[in-house]
């Protein structure tokens, strides 16, 4: 079962100023860490079967998406966790916003306030 979890992150801008915010992130199983690295080596060695009926594209991508594929499904086992997004007060604007985060995403990260474009960094607290 994949659990969502939340835990305290740092928000702050190039002038030092911090506000505390959280971090919204899913926590995958053993299980889920598995299925997932099926689902990508069968999604790129398929796509190898199909691409071997184009012609003379087939010699590098035939060859190539049957080595991404268990390249991808380890980088997939090893991902425990998946970061959604960061919630909290921008440090320059003082809204409250959200932020959306590809699940690769590691901190600390610059990004944009939701608010106001204002660039602002997450990091661990
Ligand atoms: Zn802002």
């Amino acid at each position: 079962m994949t659990t969502k979890q939340t835990r305290p992150i740092i928000i702050s801008n190039s002038e030092g100023e911090q506000t505390k915010g959280t971090l919204h992130y899913q926590v995958y199983s053993k299980q889920e860490q598995m299925g997932r690295a099926w689902k990508a080596l069968g999604l790129f060695w398929g796509l190898a079967v199909v691409t071997v009926f184009i012609p003379i594209a087939h010699f590098f991508l035939v060859p190539g998406f049957l080595i991404a594929g268990p390249i991808v499904a380890y980088s997939r086992y090893r991902a425990v966790e998946a970061v959604e997004r960061a919630s909290g007060e921008c440090p320059t604007c003082h809204e409250e916003m959200s932020v959306s985060l590809e699940a690769s995403d590691k901190l600390p990260k610059w990004t944009y306030c939701s608010a106001n474009n204002d660039p602002i960094q997450l990091a661990d607290a």
